[in-house]
């Protein structure tokens, strides 16, 4: 590996010292689903794992390969396996790597649509816990012998609950537990879990990573923290080809990938790859803005409150201080009883109506209406998710002309 550099020009340069043809400054998007071989015995190696390269491109390409590669720079990880979407990235985890009888806990804060395929997995007989997660201690009253992995958020989408991040590290790490950290919310740039002892990161590349909306994906990295030799779920087939540090990863790739079929197409890994670049550039004015915007509602008479772990009013301001590098670009707020939310929403001229996070515009939705809806009111109550809540992406415009948009929305609300 190349000697360590800052992460914005470690990624500005990673095409580039991975050598492409005629000295390319970005991998090209190779859209080829099939390799040739003069030699019939290099097809054969490849298969057999017994040497590097490409057979059949749902297993990747070299378009993906460069985007895993920037991956594995920016979380400071040993290996990164991509996918179409964050969604499948979640479940290729959980279904290459758990069997029948065992048991998994997971915070009780989950993105919905990670939480509706925990049920899923449920359904097909894996056993789950779901525990508030901003204590270690609900993790540990929650271990059972079958117990394999533990499955959290850094930030919590939307009520910004931040998990207790670094006791539940120990824990897993004493226990030999897979501690899987989604890291959507926070981006290696603000976070990284291998910090903390995680076994393996996911992020939606959809979000902050791609950062422009107009790509999905996906992504696994192993931190190389995880003894996979231990791990009794390691096919054995791999255990006799694979070097022990790769095993988990490989398995992911093989069993998650290849056989579920979640690929990560060429052009959206090179989109994805382009929006990388200013992933720090963006997160600074993303967070920038929000910490304004957050301290600005917090302070307006017609906001009830406000969640932003920004704010020294947040349960967990002194965690996410020490945790992370920035308080993030995510916020919530809900307003005084009697104001109608999507009237309130309807007046906002700048800020856009959609149910996106991590791009470079403001984003607003109304959670109670929409990305939680299906769970139902008793469910919402206890997740604290009141009626006019109103969930925040902030982007990185202008910051006067974000707070003159919510400033002339909430005044005609009185
Ligand atoms: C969006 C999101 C996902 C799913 O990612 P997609 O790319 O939309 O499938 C998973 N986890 C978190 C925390 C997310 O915000």
């Amino acid at each position: 590996m190349e000697d360590k550099k800052g992460f914005t020009t470690t990624i500005l340069h990673s095409d580039r010292l991975l050598k492409p043809e005629f000295g390319a400054l970005h991998q090209p998007v190779h859209t080829s689903v099939t390799w040739g071989f003069d030699d019939v015995q290099g097809l054969v190696n490849v298969f057999q794992n017994k040497a590097k390269g490409y057979a059949y491109s749902r297993q990747g390409n070299p378009t993906t390969t460069a985007l895993e590669h920037k991956i594995t720079q920016m979380e400071q990880g040993k290996s990164t396996v991509t996918f179409s979407t964050g969604m499948a990235a979640i479940t290729a985890t959980i279904q290459s790597l758990i069997k029948a009888g065992d048991h998994i806990i997971a915070s009780s804060y989950l993105f919905g649509n990670s939480r509706s395929i925990m049920q899923t997995f449920m359904d097909l007989g894996l056993s789950f816990s779901f525990v508030d997660a901003t204590s270690a201690d609900n993790i540990k009253a929650a271990f059972q012998e079958n117990t394999r992995m533990v499955f959290v958020e850094t930030i919590a989408n939307p009520a910004t609950q931040i998990a207790d991040l670094t006791a539940i590290g120990d824990f897993c790490a004493e226990k030999g537990l897979l501690y899987v950290v989604d890291n959507t919310m926070t981006s290696p740039y603000l976070f990284r879990p291998a910090t903390v002892k995680a076994s393996l990161v996911i992020n939606s590349l959809t979000k902050y990573i791609g950062g422009h909306g107009d790509a999905l994906g996906g992504s696994v990295t192993d931190t190389g923290n995880f003894d996979w030799t231990t791990f009794p779920n390691i096919a054995a087939i791999l255990r006799e080809q694979i070097k022990p540090e790769m095993l988990g990863i490989t398995q992911i790739r093989k069993r998650g990938l290849r056989d579920g079929g979640g690929t990560l197409s060429p052009e959206a890994a090179h989109t994805i790859s382009l929006g990388s670049e200013t992933l720090a550039l963006r997160l600074e004015k993303a967070c920038y803005n929000a910490n304004k915007l957050a301290n600005y509602l917090e302070n307006h008479d017609m906001v009830s409150k406000v969640y932003y772990p920004g704010l020294k009013s947040h349960p967990q301001h002194q965690l996410a201080a020490d945790l992370f590098k920035l308080n993030g670009g995510l916020m919530s707020f809900s307003l005084k009883d009697g104001i109608d939310c999507f009237a309130f929403l309807n007046r906002l001229k700048l800020v856009v109506k959609s149910s996106n996070l991590g791009d470079t515009r403001t984003l607003a939705i109304p959670v109670a209406h929409t990305i939680f809806f299906e769970l139902g009111a008793v469910r919402r109550a206890e997740m604290g998710i009141p009626d006019s809540m109103v969930r925040l992406s902030v982007g990185i415009e202008d910051t006067e002309d974000l707070i003159a948009d919510f400033s002339q929305a909430l005044e005609a609300s009185k």
